[in-house]
């Protein structure tokens, strides 16, 4: 049974209570307050970036009461210990101080205390990402796990909070968007709110300034977007745009989950790019020039990628929010969660976040093509998909995937970007077997029905069973060998049985990210060389970022670090050391000098070919009905 989340906490808040069995501590206190944990949440000192935080538990463990932040939130698969921006941390009865202590880097504990124990504490804020919190005299943003401490034992009663205004004068207009359930105040004030449990405490990011804020309707539940930061968005235009997304979400899952209300929180800024999923909210960081501008009707390469950011966070509503691995069920927030399905999670997500923009009707099959080109590109550039499988990618996001070095390429495979070519691979494989009748969409509508419906976890081994279920067959053969090992996934056979077309080519300079055709013609890059590295313009020379293996530079002795300040006698700035290669073609041999730290070192470099790791995918003619047929419901959807 679905009721709204608001009820159930409603409910829950009474039930909670009687379990306790403390009821007697606080005299003619109402029930309701006694298992109740507040917080009251000040944005104190904006300029100095401290939150101040003051907690209040009505009855603590008798023998000393455990308080932790978790070290990690859902959706970022990296340990953070968010309890390191705790500036100062104090506990207080009535009666006086009570010692509190760390016992480790998440945890404190108090001493005894028979009454209503009260932390009083400050964090420092300034971080401005989607994962943890960020204040000055803009603009607040919080999540639960950076601000709120658990009372170890009370997780799963209710939660309360205040949000002071901030005292600053100039930060008098500040409003809230948040879809933490309000109990009061009004619509977009400061006020009071309460969660059921502290899962949904930290489910429910809060964004405080002067931000612009819209509403649109999707499957007749409001949908609410507030901007923060300086912008010129034509929000109609955007509400258009994202009202067409959600539906398109919404209709291939059949349902909207249950829920009041949505909010997309966007932060605009100069340049930056994120954003991380909530059970009715999604946080965002974008560049506002990426912001739809009014006068402008074309759908820019910005604004392109801000909608798939928009669509990929509404996925997730579905597939992670909802949609979960066993291994998250419950969430374990202490420690890392293991499973090999996050490609499963982020990479079917990051499949449908491109496929529901032309489902919708706001890009066509070409600019389609171009995203899912860039994908294969992305993908078939590093070494590390050679060495590292799916499953393993997604096993180990916590030490590898979130903590990328130099190496990455040459290491790792992207579990969000292979792991969207294995959606579409099996998307297509399904509508092979089953003569075009079924999809991965009946398979994303059973994971729904089975899983995230009624909150079962998806065993580690669940999404093959249900794709056997949908088509029939076995498809261990067919999906083992990208899964679990290191093999590509097939698309370009799949993709030719639909009409898509497939072809490689080498990049043409530094910013080529694939997904079109490409300049050069076939003679030109036929002789074109290479130094297989990334780089970085820095002062007087072109840093390596990134030397790939089996490459040039890597053949010759150079090391990501050294920074190149001559080929072949003249000095080399920006993106020249890429176009220089090609121009001097392959199999020349080149004078590299370098500095590795302080020191000049030299190094011959015989150019290879560049690697044909550039993708085109283009839609063929004349194809068969059949073909066609199906090329045109895997776009429509219908
Ligand atoms: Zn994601």
């Amino acid at each position: 049974m679905h009721v709204p989340k608001w009820l159930v906490g409603q409910a829950i808040s009474f039930i909670g209570l009687r379990f306790h069995g403390r009821e007697n501590r606080l005299g003619s206190a109402p029930m309701s307050e006694q298992s109740l944990i507040s917080y009251i949440i000040e944005p104190s000192d904006p300029s100095a970036h401290l939150f101040r935080v003051q907690m209040t538990l009505a009855s603590p463990t008798p023998n000393g009461q455990v308080f932790s932040l978790p070290a990690w939130i859902p959706g970022s698969y990296l340990i953070r210990e968010f309890a390191k921006n705790i500036v100062r941390i104090e506990a207080s009865t009535d009666s006086g101080p009570v010692a509190i202590k760390k016992l480790d880097k998440d945890r404190f504990k108090t001493d005894p205390a028979d009454a209503p124990l009260t932390l009083s504490y400050e964090i420092y804020a300034w971080d401005l990402s989607v994962r943890t919190a960020h204040l000055d005299q803009n603009h607040g943003f919080f999540n639960g796990t950076s601000l709120c401490l658990a009372a170890e034992g009370y997780e799963s009663g209710p939660h309360r909070v205040e949000l002071l205004p901030p005292s600053d004068s100039k930060c008098a207009d500040w409003k809230v968007a948040t879809t933490l359930p309000r109990t009061g105040g009004e619509s977009l004030g400061f006020g009071t709110f309460e969660a059921k449990d502290y899962d949904e405490l930290i489910d429910h990011p809060v964004e405080m300034g002067t931000f612009t804020h819209f509403v649109f309707e999707a499957a007749g539940v409001p949908h609410e977007v507030a901007i923060t930061g300086r912008h010129s968005c034509d929000t109609e235009r955007l509400a258009r745009d994202l009202k067409l997304i959600c539906e398109s979400h919404i209709s291939m899952f059949g349902e909207l989950p249950e829920m009041e209300r949505y909010l997309f929180m966007v932060m605009a800024v100069g340049s930056g790019y994120g954003g991380l999923e909530h059970r009715s909210s999604t946080a965002l960081i974008c560049d506002r020039d990426d912001l739809p501008q009014v006068g402008v009707e074309k759908v820019t390469n910005g604004y392109r990628q801000f909608l798939g950011l928009c669509s990929h966070e509404y996925f997730h509503l579905w597939n992670v929010k909802r949609i979960k691995p066993a291994a998250f069920t419950p969430y374990r927030l202490n420690e890392e969660s293991y499973t090999e399905l996050l490609w499963a999670f982020e990479g079917i997500t990051s499949y449908y976040d491109d496929l529901g923009l032309i489902r919708c009707g706001l890009i066509d099959a070409k600019s389609y093509l171009e995203l899912v080109g860039r994908t294969v590109s992305r993908v078939y550039a590093g070494e590390g998909r050679k060495k590292q499988s799916l499953a393993q990618s997604s096993f180990d996001a916590w030490t590898k995937f979130y903590r990328q070095d130099e190496n990455a390429p040459n290491a790792i495979v992207s579990y969000y970007a292979k792991g969207a070519l294995a959606a579409l691979a099996i998307d297509l494989y399904i509508g092979r077997v089953t003569g075009g009748t079924k999809s991965l969409d009946d398979v994303m509508r059973l994971l729904w029905e089975r899983h995230g419906k009624v909150d079962v976890g998806v065993a580690e081994r669940g999404i093959e069973s249900l794709i056997n279920e949908v088509t029939g067959e076995d498809c261990t053969a067919f999906v083992g060998p990208f899964l679990y090992d290191t093999h590509d996934a097939p698309i370009e056979e799949l993709l030719s049985e639909i009409g898509v077309g497939v072809t490689t080519r080498p990049a043409e300079s530094d910013g080529d990210r694939g997904g079109t055709a490409g300049k050069w013609s076939e003679a030109d890059l036929a002789r074109a060389g290479d130094l297989g590295v990334k780089t970085k313009a820095v002062g007087h020379g072109v840093k390596l970022t990134q030397v790939l293996d089996g490459g040039a530079a890597r053949a010759a002795g150079l090391s990501a670090g050294d920074v190149v300040v001559a080929m072949d006698g003249l000095r080399v700035s920006g993106g020249q050391l890429t176009s220089r290669a090609r121009v001097m073609g392959v199999g020349t041999t080149v004078e590299v000098l370098a500095f590795r730290r302080d020191e000049l070192m030299r190094f011959e470099v015989k150019l290879q070919a560049p690697k044909r790791d550039r993708v085109f995918l283009y839609l063929k003619e004349d194809v068969d009905a059949s073909c066609l047929e199906r090329r045109t419901r895997w776009l429509s959807g219908a």
